[in-house]
């Protein structure tokens, strides 16, 4: 099989590397506002999270987007990564293509 040069990145919640397309980017704008980010174009640093729940939860349970981002992340905001993750999931599953 030829080896196509894909990006791929590492969940930090289940340490998996997939490609970057699978994952869902989690980013820290300048201003320190934690969000994801579905364009993945915005500025900032990022994080990358299985569209899953269970690896959000992983992350938090190793503190892994504290550790990425370097700033603590308070609960409200893992809750809202969690509906937004939801909601990508959700349009992942809606928008899969044969
Ligand atoms: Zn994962």
């Amino acid at each position: 099989m030829a080896q196509k040069k894909i990006p791929s990145r590492q969940c930090i919640g289940c340490m998996t590397s997939r490609p970057k397309k699978e994952l869902v980017r989690v980013v820290r704008a300048p201003s320190g506002e934690i969000s994801i980010d579905l364009v993945g174009k915005k500025p900032g640093r990022g994080a990358y999270l299985c569209p899953s729940l269970d690896c959000l939860t992983k992350a938090k349970k190793k503190k892994a987007l504290e550790r990425c981002f370097e700033q603590p992340v308070p609960a409200e905001v893992y809750e809202a990564l969690a509906a937004q993750l939801a909601e990508a999931a959700k349009e992942a599953a809606n928008g899969k293509e044969e």
